[in-house]
């Protein structure tokens, strides 16, 4: 329950969504370049309904067997899955083809057995390389300097389709603080680009929370996750 004066999840996506607008069009960027990717881990599916209602069309998920029953109950709203959270590889089968984009592809043992999976289901699979741009030891990512070549080994795989990067940087206080690891993830995705590896685009950029997306769009977002900001806390 949410205590009383405080903003419904009808008034929250309304004014995330504007703040979105707002940031592209201050970053001079075209207004369909940004998405939002509601994050909904522990949200209930009555509250999700009220966000898809108020206008939320990508929905991400973290844990496969929540996101799983979520996405039996919503079969029927008009709304697209991501994966966001880390994914173990022995759930990789029942999530390929279920989400459009799986954003967490952290190793390449993870990418290759993606490709396996999404190969024997006859589907190609989109993902994004998940990349730990702080190098902080206890988060799961590909470190920066591993990167390319990495993808060039995943670049030959033929059921999965590299589309960009995400992060989650280290924890700060400041949505500014966080600019320079947004900013080294938009430059990393660009050489990476310059490198015109077949199979692989780095047109995606998912990175910014509830925090941070509007630092974020500032440094070329294409995806921000936002949770709490249109769901409020979590609790557990
Ligand atoms: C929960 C989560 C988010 C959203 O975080 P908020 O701070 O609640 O906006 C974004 N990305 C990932 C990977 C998450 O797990």
């Amino acid at each position: 329950m949410e205590p009383p004066g405080t903003e419904t999840i009808t008034q929250r996506v309304h004014s995330v969504l504007s703040a979105i607008q707002a940031a592209t069009e201050k970053a001079g960027r075209r207004p369909d370049s940004v998405r939002l990717v509601a994050a909904t881990k522990t949200v209930t599916v009555d509250r999700i309904r009220e966000g898809i209602a108020a206008g939320l069309s990508i929905l991400g998920e973290n844990r496969v067997q929540e996101a799983l029953s979520k996405v039996k109950e919503l079969a029927h709203e008009p709304v697209r899955w991501h994966f966001i959270g880390q994914l173990q590889r022995r759930k990789v089968r029942s999530v390929v083809g279920l989400f459009d984009m799986i954003h967490s592809v952290d190793s390449l043992g993870l990418a290759q057995e993606i490709d396996r999976r999404a190969g024997e289901a006859g589907l190609l699979q989109d993902i994004l390389l998940e990349v730990n741009i702080g190098g902080e030891s206890t988060k799961a990512g590909f470190h920066s300097d591993d990167l390319a070549s990495a993808v060039s080994t995943m670049g030959a795989l033929t059921h999965i389709r590299i589309k960009g990067l995400m992060t989650i940087p280290p924890p700060t206080d400041e949505a500014e603080s966080a600019r320079t690891y947004f900013r080294r993830l938009r430059e990393l995705a660009g050489a990476i680009a310059e490198r015109n590896i077949p199979g692989v685009a780095m047109g995606e950029l998912s990175m910014g929370m509830s925090n941070d997306y509007d630092v974020a769009i500032q440094e070329g977002a294409t995806l921000v996750r936002v949770g709490s900001a249109i769901f409020g806390a979590r609790h557990g």
